[in-house]
């Protein structure tokens, strides 16, 4: 909606300015472009990634499939994928994916070393048997986050 309104605003000002696919195609933006809303021409390096990962054809084929509700997001997608595989030719997103995948599996990891030495602290408290009560509960507490 608001790459919508700018698009809109763009064209208005000046005489049907083209959008920053059309003009790195060098083709006449129609008023029904369907690049128009999603690439606009103060965003030129958005759409040089798109088609130097995906191809205009490709990018233009995959907008024309989807709902106009959706095309907002299928546009964030490849915008993202295309920078990602940019930064990174052999893995591109997929290498960001999987570092965090590892990070998480590591927090996680100290999570439960954390949590076990925390009960062994508990158990080593003295007449802790009214605290006993509570840190059971917050234990179930966080095996009950990572559950889900
Ligand atoms: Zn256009």
């Amino acid at each position: 909606m608001r790459e919508g309104g700018a698009a809109a605003a763009g064209r208005k000002n000046g005489v049907l300015s083209p959008c920053a696919a059309c003009k790195l195609l060098r083709r006449r933006c129609a008023q029904d472009c369907v690049f128009a809303p999603y690439f606009p021409a103060d965003e030129p390096h958005k759409f040089a990634n798109v088609h130097k990962v995906f191809g205009a054809s490709n990018v233009n084929k995959m907008l024309q499939e989807l709902g106009e509700q959706q095309r907002s997001d299928a546009v964030s997608s490849m915008v993202y994928e295309a920078n990602a595989r940019i930064r990174d030719p052999v893995y591109g997103c997929v290498g960001a994916i999987s570092s965090l995948q590892q990070q998480v599996d590591s927090l996680r990891a100290q999570l439960a070393v954390a949590q076990a030495e925390l009960v062994q602290l508990r158990m080593r408290e003295p007449n802790s048997s009214t605290h006993l009560a509570s840190s059971n509960h917050q234990a179930n507490v966080g095996e009950s986050l990572w559950s889900c």
